[in-house]
């Protein structure tokens, strides 16, 4: 922008040297701001350009879900890299991951269990000795073991998988109730991706052009403000575009997953019930806010209304139910700046600060959010254990 500005000083002087009745012609027209880019900018304070340019390098704070004003540099940097260097689409989809290292696992004598949820980590004088696994207590098993690499995230590791005297010897204690809450609409086409123009690409939505209107999903909006009026942001990302070996799997079908923020306390009502037996209310209410997102979506892309052959919507308890995310917060501990100061860097490694519990991991809490994270944390642990 600034190059078009300097560049095109032939406009300002065009103007200049031009007979003022020519001159007064274009400006009728609004010829100006087509002929020369000095003039682009007509209209538009420096601020609202700023502004923009703001949005612009931020908009993607929605990935790890802090806001600008409280997170950290280096955590856009990484996002920023991340989709300029790195960014990958697993063919086959992100079911492959687990489908690849299982068998790394078995060849090297580990086991996977299914459905097997640990309802606590065994201690002893504050080491961890082992897990208990079972649906409920009355039916759960001890299992004594060397190692304990916990993967569940600091919240469901501190507040209930440790005794709590154990946990709050962890520096880390202080951190815990810093958390965000998502929703996830998933819909289904009766077209390809192709013949609907969804490209291999991730979307964010804004309805205005604040890097943190989004933001205010957590501060004080209400639900009729979703309900009646624009849901203020979402992210759409398309697999069956990213994904070469879509078509051949689902012929003639395409997807898109819509994700956006939104305050557990919508949904808390609902948290102690079944997954899919939450009542009348529950549907209703989750269904609006996802017609309200696609409705929007459809006033972007027209073409897709007559395509939709399927719409699900999830929400933060449905996020709590299938991921154990505490509070739906898929995104686990908050981003705020405070974590990449060195000192808390150093906090968050594997294993607690005083090695009391020697083999304590906790996943993506370790490093920030994300798969590829997950290669930092394996090279953190593999130090830690020399
Ligand atoms: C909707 C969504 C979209 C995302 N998209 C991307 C993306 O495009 N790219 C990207 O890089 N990252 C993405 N992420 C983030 C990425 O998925 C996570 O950061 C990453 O999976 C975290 O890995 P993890 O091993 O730390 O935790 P998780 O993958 O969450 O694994 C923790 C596991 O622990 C299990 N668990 C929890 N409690 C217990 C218990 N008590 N007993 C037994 N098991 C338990 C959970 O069921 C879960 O399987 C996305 C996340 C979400 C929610």
């Amino acid at each position: 922008m600034v190059k078009r500005v300097n560049h095109e000083i032939k406009g300002w002087i065009l103007v200049k040297v031009l007979p003022l009745w020519f001159v007064n012609l274009m400006n009728l027209f609004g010829l100006p701001r087509f002929l020369s880019d000095f003039y682009a900018w007509d209209g538009h304070t420096l601020t609202e350009v700023i502004e923009d340019l703001q949005l612009l390098l931020a908009y993607s704070w929605g990935t790890y879900g802090t806001l600008p004003s409280r997170t950290s540099f280096a955590m856009q940097a990484l996002i920023h890299y991340h989709y300029e260097e790195v960014a990958s689409y697993p063919i086959g989809g992100s079911s492959e991951i687990p489908y690849r290292i299982i068998p790394v696992i078995e060849r090297s004598g580990g086991q996977v269990f299914m459905k097997a949820t640990v309802l606590k980590i065994l201690t002893k004088e504050g080491r961890a000795m082992g897990v208990r696994v079972g649906h409920k207590e009355s039916s759960a098993v001890n299992i004594y073991v060397p190692i304990v690499i916990s993967d569940a995230g600091i919240l469901n590791t501190f507040l209930d998988l440790l005794p709590e005297e154990v946990s709050k010897t962890s520096p880390l204690w202080p951190l815990i109730d810093t958390l965000k809450s998502g929703i996830g609409l998933h819909q289904r086409f009766t077209s390809t991706a192709e013949e609907l123009g969804l490209r291999a690409e991730n979307l964010w939505i804004f309805t205005d052009s604040s890097s943190e209107g989004l933001g205010k999903i957590f501060d004080g909006t209400t639900l009729d403000d979703v309900l009646y009026k624009s849901y203020p942001g979402f992210f759409i990302g398309c697999h069956s575009a990213k994904d070469p070996s879509w078509e051949r799997r689902y012929p003639g079908r395409s997807t898109i997953t819509v994700l956006t923020f939104a305050p557990y306390s919508w949904f808390a009502q609902w948290e102690n019930l079944s997954v899919k037996k939450r009542g009348d209310e529950y549907n209703s209410l989750k269904n609006a806010i996802g017609q309200q997102i696609i409705d929007q979506i459809i006033h972007l892309y027209p073409h897709l209304q007559n395509a939709i052959e399927f719409f699900s919507v999830g929400t933060p308890i449905t996020n709590q139910h299938y991921l154990n995310a505490k509070a739906g917060a898929t995104y686990g501990l908050d981003h705020g700046f405070e974590r990449f100061s060195p000192k808390m860097v150093s906090f968050l490694r594997p294993g607690n600060r005083d090695r009391r519990i020697i083999s304590l991991r906790t996943g993506r809490d370790v490093a920030w959010v994300g798969v590829r994270s997950a290669f930092w944390r394996s090279l953190c642990q593999r130090n830690f254990e020399d």
